[in-house]
């Protein structure tokens, strides 16, 4: 049987709207284990996707517990221990209604997952940089451009040069660009990327179906 672990950062809209078509969900041959730490103490994973697999946002009507899927909670904090040798670190990061960041490590080999964070100005956030410590990939909240920290003050989000502050600092060996901006064009993206490789080489832009291998 296959087998597929999901982890959420959080359950903002831009980041769960695509579960409903999500067929693994729904396929009795993929044996998935859903995990949640962003609401630990509030919501558990089983009901925050039970009410969103179901009316009135999708045509379902059946119990989450008919799919067969397991859920697991755990607090921010905790290092997770998935089996096949794969231990996540997972730490409560800021932004708004809670989110976890991930640092995924295996053979010797280190992934953070650092979105969506909102930094403080002239600051490196601790949780960050511990996350991204050596990391072999970083994959960071790069929304905004520095000059448009002030507009966006308190919408949850960081900047690409933060980014590179951050993985700089930590000593990471790749920086992926992450959690585009939806307005942004192509092009604006393409410039982003150029000034930040300027900046660091190793940098590059996330891009959909995008696979980076360490
Ligand atoms: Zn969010
Ligand atoms: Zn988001």
């Amino acid at each position: 049987m296959d087998e597929l672990q999901l982890f959420f950062s959080h359950s903002h809209y831009d980041h769960v709207l695509g579960l409903p078509f999500f067929e693994p969900l729904f396929d009795p041959r993929v044996a998935v284990t859903v995990w949640a730490g962003h609401l630990f103490g509030s919501m558990g994973a089983r009901e925050m996707v039970h009410a969103f697999l179901n009316a009135p946002w999708t045509e379902r009507n059946g119990h989450v517990d008919d799919l067969g899927v397991t859920f697991k909670d755990f607090e921010p904090g905790t290092l997770l221990d998935v089996g096949g040798g794969i231990r996540i670190k997972t730490a409560a990061i800021n932004h708004p209604g809670g989110c976890v960041g991930y640092r995924i490590q295996f053979g010797g080999r280190a992934a953070a997952f650092v979105y969506d964070i909102e930094h403080m100005p002239g600051a490196l956030d601790p949780v960050a940089l511990d996350l991204m410590h050596g990391a072999d990939l970083v994959v960071y909240d790069s929304a905004y451009d520095d000059s448009e920290m002030e507009t966006f003050r308190n919408f949850g989000h960081s900047s690409w040069q933060q980014g590179i502050r951050l993985a700089t600092v930590a000593g990471a060996k790749r920086l992926a660009l992450f959690h585009h901006m939806p307005e942004r064009t192509d092009l604006q993206l393409l410039e982003i990327e150029q000034k930040a490789k300027a900046l660091l080489p190793t940098v590059f832009l996330a891009r959909q179906g995008l696979a980076v291998r360490l």
